[in-house]
Formats: C-alpha cells, structure tokens, sequence
C-alpha cells in the first residue's frame, strides 16, 4: 500500500526546466515537494487531525523557510501556486468556500490571499492521511521526496530543517505546560537556534502575531509576521524562557523595549519614557500609547511575569 504512494510521489508533475531551475532542486520546480514536505511537518506536530489540509499560517511558514533554504532571496515564494496544482495529481481535491464554486480556477495561484478568498483548502485521500500521520510511514514519504527531488547537498539541508522545527515545536510546547511552575525555565544545553524557535514559536502563538504593546498586527501572505519574540529579562542573564518572561512586539516597541523608551506598569499598561521626547527625537504614534493597556495573551497564565516587569522598569526603563 506504501509503495503504490511512493511511486506516486516520485512522479509528481512538476515544471523542469532547465533554464529556470538549477541542479539543487533537480532541473525542476520545488514547489509540490516543499508543500508536500510543510504538511509532513504539521502532521509530525500532531496538528494534522483530520485529511483536511488548511492554507494556515503555520503551513505558509514552514513552505516559506524550505524555499528559503533552497532559493535567492529575490526569488518570490508563493505557496498558493503548488496548493492549487497538486489537484492534478489526483490525491489532493480543493474545496471552495460556498458560493465559490466556479471561482476555483487558475487566477487564484496569483497570491494566497486571493487563494483563500476561494478555496478552504485541501481533501486529501484517507490513504495518504493515514501514510503522512504514522512516523514511520511518514518518514519514508519524506525520504522519497527528498531522494526525488532534491540534490545530495541539498537534503541533509532539509531533513535538518524538518527535525529541528519539530524539536522547536517541543520545546514550545514544553515551555507553555511550563505555566504553573513560578521558577525560571530554559534548557541552556539546547542549541540556540532551537530554543529561538520554540521560544518564538510559543510567544507569537499566545499573541496571535499581535503586539503586546501598540496592537498591531501585520502578516505577509508569504509566511512572514511583523512580531518578534522578546524576553524581558535576557535569556543569557537568566536562562528563563518560560512564556510569561517573553512578549510579542514589533520591532519598534521591541527596540524601544530593550533600549527603555517602553516599560510595562503593575496593571498591565504600557509606560513611555519622558525621554522618548527629549531634543532630537520624535516619537510618533508612541506617545499615543501611554498608560494604555496591552494586548494581554490568549492564555492568562502567561501574562507577563511581574517580577521581570519590575526589573525592567528598574535596570532598563528611562524614567
Ligand atoms: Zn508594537
């Protein structure tokens, strides 16, 4: 049963051509394989519960770090154009929002905004399913697509990039349990790049991509968010990545965080230094939130800690 889907997707129908595509990828378009390898990924984090694929934000960003590893940065990442294709191969049935019925034609792939405002994403075949969500069967899938598609040089890349989201998964998800406990958390023994991930993976999840401090909210259709995940305290004086030491910001209230233009109150408001407005600066739209309150996380138990809000307004905040 395995080996029929094997077979199938080692003969995906892809564009190979020469002039576009480079030995990396095979002399062929990497579009279905890194869609393919994306819904392995979410199904190896036990978020694929059902053979219904979404065009999530979770899945547009794994798309888009594959293609970044592979492609110039120049290159445009566009993953509504393999999630409408794949339906010529037979596993992979699009189903149109209602009353879009007649709407699901090729002008979609243009972008997966206008993607979305048509399609509610994928069937795929209950086979398939069942191959991608066990391990082991997973692993094979993934073994061929690699093996198929991509350069020697070039898979090692990928599988590291696939084992090192799902232990960043982990950790998050580690790191959100960790709630209760009022002690510092942090594995200082992990690479940092996974404990980033985790960290950030946890942080931008609780806050739905939006600014704890100003409320904005921005997303690319290509996977990218405006947010970063802050500590409060530096992890390297603290070794605490528990969420509730951690905020999403944009990057101006993040610099403006680190560098004490920002602080939070005891009751969750935002403080804006006088400073922010001495001689050469002009702080904008800052001003405007002074004294009002964040945006507080989805999960209350995560709200910023109040004694890493009490140093930074003691050793950072520039009163
Ligand atoms: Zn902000």
């Amino acid at each position: 049963m395995t080996s029929d889907y094997l077979h199938r997707l080692a003969q995906l129908r892809t564009d190979a051509n020469r002039s576009r595509w480079t030995e990396t990828t095979s002399f062929r378009a990497p579009h279905k394989p890194f869609l393919l390898l994306s819904v392995m990924d979410i199904a190896a984090q036990g978020e694929l519960t059902s053979p219904f694929i979404e065009p999530s934000f979770d899945l547009i960003e794994r798309f888009a770090r594959y293609w970044d590893l592979v492609n110039p940065p120049s290159s445009k990442c566009n993953m509504a154009y393999p999630f409408f294709y794949m339906r010529s191969e037979g596993f992979w049935r699009l189903i149109p929002k209602p009353g879009k019925e007649n709407d699901v034609h090729e002008s979609v792939t243009s972008s997966i905004t206008r993607l979305k405002t048509v399609v509610m994403g994928a069937d795929i075949d209950s086979e398939l399913y069942q191959l991608i969500s066990n391990h082991k069967t997973r692993e094979q899938l993934r073994a061929v697509i690699l093996r198929t598609y991509f350069a020697p040089e070039i898979r090692q890349k990928l599988l590291l990039e696939a084992s090192e989201n799902q232990e960043a998964f982990e950790y998050s998800q580690k790191l959100l349990k960790a709630a209760e406990k009022t002690m510092s958390y942090g594995e200082p023994e992990k690479p940092g790049r996974i404990r980033d991930q985790g960290f950030r993976k946890a942080v931008i999840t609780l806050y739905a991509h939006r600014c704890t401090l100003c409320g904005i909210r921005m997303l690319t259709p290509e996977g990218h968010t405006i947010v970063e995940a802050a500590h409060i305290r530096p992890w390297s004086d603290t070794n605490d990545d528990r969420p509730a030491n951690g905020m999403a910001l944009c990057r101006l209230c993040h610099w403006s965080f680190d560098r004490g233009f920002m602080s939070l109150s005891r009751q969750y408001e935002v403080l804006i230094s006088p400073l922010s407005r001495q001689e050469q600066n002009n702080p904008g739209p800052i001003m405007t939130l002074d004294h009002r309150p964040i945006f507080r996380p989805s999960d209350e138990r995560h709200i910023p800690d109040q004694e890493c809000l009490g140093w930074h307004r003691k050793e950072i905040f520039r009163k």
